[in-house]
């Protein structure tokens, strides 16, 4: 998880969304100035309370496409 975010760093293009709602306003903890040395690095979505570490990253272009898709299922 610390890879993808230190690849987020380097890409404005990218945002992490809610596999759930395909919301973008998330939650991570611990924060990096918090997390213990191992300890993983956990995602909560701040609308449906969704929490996991399989949160996908997609293009900031496709995040709208990625919403319609999730209502389809
Ligand atoms: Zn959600």
């Amino acid at each position: 998880m610390a890879e993808v975010d230190e690849f987020l760093k380097n890409r404005d293009d990218l945002i992490r969304v809610c596999p759930k709602c395909g919301s973008i306003t998330l939650k991570q903890t611990p924060k990096p100035w918090e997390q213990k040395p191992g300890e993983a690095v956990r995602t909560e979505c701040m609308l449906c309370s969704y929490k996991g570490v399989d949160f996908p990253v997609i293009k900031k272009t496709t995040v709208q496409l990625f919403r319609q898709k999730l209502k389809k299922k």
